[in-house]
């Protein structure tokens, strides 16, 4: 990937993703970014007059639960990103086509990895069904 190309897409997967954290969460983020009672009742209105701790729990387990799947693929494509193996198969270490990237700029697996992927899900999906959804991703190290 040319350089010019490269800053784009980091842009574009930035922007991909804040636009989509912004829509999932703009109230709760709000809340919690600010933390002021004022900030709250601005963005919750009348709601956040009974603001208080089990309020902002729920907050919080609301925007976690908005952090969906796809938020959090943005994210591992950004990390990937910026650990230089963004656009690479995790599975068999090819270049993801750019058309693929186009569709899905968070692929982490080329097509057909991602169909080998999917067919052995469904297979084992009952043994694994309790393994956590970012476990697709590999190599996890900061969950
Ligand atoms: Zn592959």
């Amino acid at each position: 990937m040319a350089e010019r190309n490269r800053k784009d897409v980091r842009r574009i997967l930035v922007e991909k993703r804040d636009a989509l954290e912004t829509k999932l969460s703009i109230k709760t983020k709000a809340v919690i970014a600010s933390g002021t009672d004022n900030e709250i009742k601005r963005v919750l209105g009348d709601s956040a007059d009974q603001a208080d701790q089990q309020n902002r729990d729920c907050v919080e387990d609301s925007l976690a639960r908005l952090n969906s799947e796809t938020l959090k693929r943005f994210n591992e494509a950004i990390r990937r990103f910026d650990e230089g193996i963004y656009g690479i198969c995790l599975d068999c270490g090819h270049n993801i086509s750019i058309k693929r990237l186009a569709a899905l700029p968070f692929a982490a697996r080329c097509r057909d990895c991602e169909e080998k992927k999917e067919n052995s899900d469904s297979q084992t999906k009952k043994r694994h069904q309790d393994t956590p959804s970012f476990m697709i991703f590999g190599e996890e190290r900061e969950y």
